[in-house]
C-alpha cells in the first residue's frame, strides 16, 4: 500500500517561496481544507479518512492562487527590537533595550525599558509581557468570579496558537500571553469567557447569559479577535 506521505510532495513553491506541506487525515473531516499557518511558515492540507491523494494533489493545484494569497496578506513576523513600537494592553509603547547585563523591566512613561545583554533581549522581553499580562488577567478574573458565584484555581498564560484561552474541570483558567498585544477590552472578554465556563461548560445560551452578565459589550470583542485576532501572534517572532 502507498502511503499519503510517499505521494504528496514535502513542499510547495508559492509566489516564489518554499513552503512546507503537511499533510494528515482527519477521521472527522467530511471534505478537504487547506490552510496557511503564518506563525509556523506551513501548509496544512486535511483530507477526509479515505480520499485518494490524486483528490489532494489537484485540490492544491485549483487553490494555488489562494494561498499564495493567504501567504501574502498574512502579517509579516516582527522580533522584538530597540525603538519598535508594541501595543501593550491596548497603549501603543516604545521597546527599549538598556545594554546592562542586568537590571528591572520597567514601565515608564509609554516606554518598556528591558535592560540585559543583547542575547537576552527577546527572552527577558517576553518574560516580562507574560507577567504583565498575567497580572491583568488575574485582575480581571478576580473581580468576575464573584459576579457569577464560581471559584478558579490559577491562571496561567501559555504560547498557544490556536485558542486564546480555555478552563479545566478543575478550575484553571489558561490564556495565550500574546493577549498582552490586544485592547483592553477584548481582555476583558476573554477573561469573561472563562469565568463564565467555570459556570457552564460549554457554549449553550446560559453560557452566552453568563458572559453578557459580566460583559455586556463582549460582541465587540468577539469581532475584533475575528478581524485582528492573527495579528497577535506576528510580535516577538523568531527570525
Ligand atoms: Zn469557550
Amino acid at each position: 500500500m502507498v502511503t499519503l506521505a510517499q505521494i504528496m510532495p514535502e513542499y510547495l513553491v508559492l509566489g516564489g517561496i518554499r513552503i512546507t506541506l503537511k499533510v494528515s487525515r482527519h477521521h472527522n473531516a467530511r471534505r478537504m481544507t487547506l490552510r496557511y499557518d503564518a506563525q509556523r511558515h506551513l501548509i496544512r492540507l486535511t483530507m477526509p479518512p479515505r480520499a485518494p491523494a490524486k483528490l489532494g494533489l489537484k485540490f492544491i493545484d485549483e487553490k494555488r492562487e489562494w494561498l499564495t494569497h493567504q501567504m501574502e496578506k498574512a502579517p509579516q513576523p516582527t522580533p522584538f527590537e530597540d525603538g519598535m513600537e508594541l501595543p501593550i494592553l491596548g497603549k501603543t509603547c516604545t521597546l527599549r533595550h538598556v545594554d546592562v547585563p542586568r537590571g528591572r523591566v520597567e514601565l515608564k512613561g509609554g516606554v518598556l525599558y528591558v535592560p540585559c545583554l543583547p542575547e537576552h533581549f527577546s527572552r527577558r522581553t517576553t518574560e516580562w509581557l507574560k507577567h504583565h499580562v498575567r497580572d491583568a488577567l488575574v485582575a480581571e478574573v478576580s473581580e468576575m468570579a464573584p459576579k457569577l458565584g464560581v471559584k478558579f484555581k490559577q491562571v496561567r498564560v501559555r504560547d498557544t496558537s490556536s485558542r486564546w484561552g480555555s478552563c479545566s474541570a478543575s478550575g484553571n483558567l489558561s490564556f495565550s500571553w500574546r493577549l498582552v498585544f490586544a485592547p483592553r477590552h477584548v481582555l476583558h472578554y476573554l477573561a469573561a469567557h472563562e469565568v463564565a465556563h467555570l459556570k457552564e461548560m460549554n457554549h449553550s445560551q446560559a453560557f452566552w447569559d453568563a458572559v453578557a452578565k459580566i460583559d455586556p459589550q463582549h460582541e465587540k470583542a468577539r469581532a475584533w479577535l475575528s478581524h485582528y485576532g492573527s495579528e497577535l501572534h506576528r510580535y516577538g517572532a523568531e527570525r
